[in-house]
């Protein structure tokens, strides 16, 4: 076949479509790293002593010390940036009343532009309150999160809003890429990357920063047995919706969308494994950072050392895990009460 008919037939099959959205190029990762370097921290890369060894040495990127405590500013701050004069004066909106929906508040705020966090009637008035005070206006729609999203979806299309998703969004995951950046130029010795995943931004933006650099270097993603949705995608070889449950890695629910554009081809290119948790080995995990490490973590931030520390998961993933291993500490956003549950009364 010629190589002009090749190229039409694999178009006809959507397949150079596909590819062609499949990955976000690094020179954005290393654009958005120039971009948000005066918004973030740049986060410090430490040695965890307690799970290191003679054979491995184990460092954690704390991106818990981040402003909003969690790492999802990276992605929002970038994303903010790169819209027009236009677009700000009209504000941004999104459906989260997690960390994104913090995040979100929070770069929104440092450019003088009004987010608009839509939720749903069900999500406490803790959360309400922590998005407020970041100075966005939260709008109250519906019973669950699609009833939100569907208002999302109204001011988009009446009141001209900027739609910021969590993760499916190419400034996003460039944004969430430039921690894979500062891993290899603090540590060029890294071998392997434990990442939580939900959406998969976050992995999608390091293992393409990383591997891009260092093509062997290993990229794990961690998530929570109960309701991944991304293991359940991959595993079916296209977007697939999961029952929402809860978790004590709460970060890490959610689904993929039916409609993915970058996230499901980019994990599915670039995950090495995706390893499950069951909430007593995520619990495991916040108990050791804490006492072992003086770390808070919230449970999405602890799976890279709930899986160190697991010796069947250790022994099982042996061959992927290499001599020099970072664990990305995602975030801190847990309610005390139950965290101080978690350490000190064990969780079984
Ligand atoms: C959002 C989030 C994750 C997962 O990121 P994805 O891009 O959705 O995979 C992990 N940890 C924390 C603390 C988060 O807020």
């Amino acid at each position: 076949m010629k190589v002009g008919a090749m190229y039409t037939a694999l178009a006809i099959q959507g397949y150079l479509c596909n590819r062609e959205r499949i990955m976000i190029p690094v020179s954005t990762i290393v654009k958005a790293q120039d971009d948000i370097r005066p918004y973030v921290l740049r986060s410090p890369l430490v040695i965890a002593q307690s799970l290191s060894s003679a054979e491995r040495q184990v460092r954690m990127k704390l991106e818990s010390l981040q402003p909003i405590a969690a790492f999802k500013i990276r992605g929002a701050v970038n994303a903010v940036m790169q819209l027009s004069t236009e677009q700000l004066q009209r504000g941004v909106v999104c459906a989260s009343t997690g960390n994104h929906g913090r995040a979100l508040a929070y770069a929104a705020q440092l450019f003088g532009c009004h987010a608009t966090i839509c939720m749903s009637s069900l999500v406490p008035d803790n959360k309400l309150m922590a998005i407020e005070a970041l100075g966005a206006e939260v709008r109250i729609h519906g019973k669950s999160q699609d009833e939100a999203q569907q208002l999302v979806d109204r001011l988009v299309s009446d009141e001209g809003l900027s739609e910021i998703p969590p993760f499916d969004h190419a400034d996003i995951i460039a944004g969430q890429g430039t921690i894979g950046l500062e891993i290899i130029e603090d540590w060029p010795e890294v071998d392997t990357i434990l990442v939580p995943l939900s959406g998969g931004g976050l992995l999608s933006g390091i293992a393409q920063a990383v591997k891009s650099f260092k093509k062997d270097i290993r990229v794990l993603g961690i998530s929570p047995q109960r309701g991944a949705a991304m293991a359940a995608s991959l595993q079916a070889g296209k977007e697939t919706e999961v029952e929402e449950l809860a978790t004590l890695a709460d970060s890490l629910g959610g689904g993929i969308g039916t409609n993915n554009q970058f996230t499901f081809s980019m994990t599915q290119a670039l995950a090495d494994k995706v390893v499950l948790l069951t909430e007593p080995q995520i619990a495991a995990g916040m108990r050791h950072l804490f006492w072992q490490e003086r770390l808070v973590s919230e449970g999405a931030a602890a799976v890279g050392a709930a899986l160190l520390i697991d010796p069947d998961l250790e022994l099982r993933y042996s061959s992927l895990i290499g001599r020099n291993v970072a664990l990305i500490i995602s975030g801190q956003n847990i309610d005390m009460q139950q965290f101080m549950q978690v350490i000190s009364d064990g969780y079984d």
